[in-house]
């Protein structure tokens, strides 16, 4: 059954660039509606137990190295079909490869720096949100 939400965060590159506000914006102009978000910067334990599914691909240590180098936003969104919809507002991982319009094609700077995520499941998007946010937190 679709939760009709998804999780997703502003990365440390598009923060750092600036690229918070116009990134939210989008989002927002999208249709999604921010049901939970924070200012805040991940730890290195935080980094790898989020990213626990990658760590055996090569990039693990630059993802994580990557991932608590500065402050994200997180935020979970709803919106009917909302993990699909996002995905396909963030774009492909690689920004090269991403349709224009999308969130990585205006904002990320590369494969790895890529501004955004935005969970790929239903399943995922739960378990993410809830990793980042306790039920209080969640309007
Ligand atoms: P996503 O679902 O589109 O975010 O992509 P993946 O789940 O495949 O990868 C998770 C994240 O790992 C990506 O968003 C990137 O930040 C990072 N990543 C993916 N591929 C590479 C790579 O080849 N090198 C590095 N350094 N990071 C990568």
């Amino acid at each position: 059954m679709s939760t009709h939400r998804t999780f997703t965060m502003i990365k440390p590159d598009a923060v750092v660039n600036g690229h918070t506000g116009a990134i939210l914006e989008k989002i927002a102009a999208s249709g999604f509606k921010i049901v939970a978000m924070k200012y805040t910067q991940l730890s290195l334990r935080d980094a790898q137990e989020f990213y626990a599914i990658h760590k055996e691909r090569p990039f693990f240590g630059e993802l994580v190295a990557f991932m608590t180098r500065g402050p994200i936003v997180s935020a979970i969104l709803e919106k009917e079909n909302a993990v699909e919809d996002f995905r396909a507002l963030i774009g492909a991982t690689n920004p090269a490869e991403a349709a224009e319009g999308t969130i990585r094609k205006m904002f990320a700077t590369n494969i790895a720096e890529n501004a955004v995520h935005g969970s790929d499941s239903d399943e995922n998007a739960a378990i993410e949100g809830a990793f980042h946010f306790s039920g209080r937190e969640i309007y």
